[in-house]
């Protein structure tokens, strides 16, 4: 039942293929939510109209007021100005120089917060499970490596608002381009775009692989064939392993954050990603006899974006 005494905080994720509204709790959990397609190639103000119409909605059906909203967050692809409110550019929603705040507040006129979706669902999954640390870094394993920074409570954004884009930190000067222009990056090489690569790659040198049997190679090809005792796949998966393990390595020499979550569709092997990660970088690290930092899988998924945009604009 909804409790009527309270406010309500809100989550949003402008995606690029649908817009998600949620109510969340204190418990960090979404209580009620809803979406609708997002009118990808309209104006701003379309879309903007149309997500304070789904908040509207989300709001009414759950038995609330928008009176009873206390907080809006939006978590938007692209480069964020957060101070202004403003969607810089981001090339999927086709958004330039968007006054999203400014706009989504013609219609519903509380405190709204936006930040880059990355940056928003590595707040969600601080405020789930770090929420006492002094530092903390979240890296998703997705179609590319995306992350986030959270130092003493604050998402780290660097001075205009971009910073934090650890997929893009070098790995191997003059390695494999990424979408990004340059080449080399992190993401080139530990994305589960990239794990894929390497898979049919290493499939089209060994045919005898079991991997090649595999109906449509994934993410996951590797990792269960390895599972199966397969000589390629393991080839595969430890320098996988290696390419994601030395980027980490790299953030925790830089930061020393107390926690390093990882998430993203990769993050789905769980424990023996985990296992084969904290192993890698055990025997590669210098750890001068000091306590590291706890490496672990991120636990609210797709849900992470909208609590997260939804805790940094109550927590404004
Ligand atoms: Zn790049």
């Amino acid at each position: 039942m909804a409790n009527k005494t309270n406010k309500i905080r809100i989550g949003v994720d402008l995606g690029g293929t649908n817009l998600v509204a949620g109510i969340v709790n204190d418990n960090r959990e979404i209580t009620h939510k809803a979406s609708i397609p997002t009118k990808i190639g309209e104006p701003y103000q379309v879309i903007i109209k149309d997500m304070a119409e789904l908040v509207k909605k989300l709001v009414e059906d759950a038995g609330y007021q928008i009176s009873d909203i206390e907080s809006v967050g939006i978590g938007s692809p692209g480069a964020i100005d957060n101070k202004n409110g403003v969607v810089i550019t981001a090339s999927n929603l086709k958004f330039e120089n968007a006054p999203v705040v400014e706009e989504f507040k013609k219609y519903i006129n509380v405190p709204v917060d936006l930040e880059n979706d990355a940056n928003a669902a590595a707040y969600g999954e601080y405020k789930k499970t770090g929420d006492n640390c002094e530092s903390f870094v979240m890296v998703t394993l997705g179609t590319g490596v995306g992350g986030g920074i959270v130092i003493n409570g604050k998402i780290y954004r660097g001075f205009n608002g971009i910073g934090g884009e650890i997929g893009h930190v070098l790995l191997k000067q003059g390695g494999i381009p990424c979408p990004c222009g340059r080449t080399g990056c992190w993401e080139a090489y530990a994305s589960a775009t990239a794990l894929i690569k390497q898979t049919k790659e290493a499939i089209k040198n060994h045919p005898e692989s079991i991997m090649a049997k595999a109906e449509k190679v994934n993410g996951v090809t590797a990792f269960e064939a390895e599972k199966l005792g397969d000589k390629t796949a393991k080839e595969v998966v430890e320098n996988y392993i290696s390419y994601v393990s030395e980027g980490i390595i790299d953030i925790i020499t830089l930061l020393q954050p107390n926690k390093i979550l990882i998430g993203g569709g990769i993050s789905n092997e769980g424990e023996n990603l985990l296992n084969k990660i904290n192993a890698y970088i055990s025997s590669h690290l210098e750890t001068y006899g000091v306590p590291q930092p706890e490496i672990s899988i991120a636990t609210l998924r797709n849900d992470a974006g909208i609590i997260g945009a939804a805790f940094a604009a109550s927590d404004m």
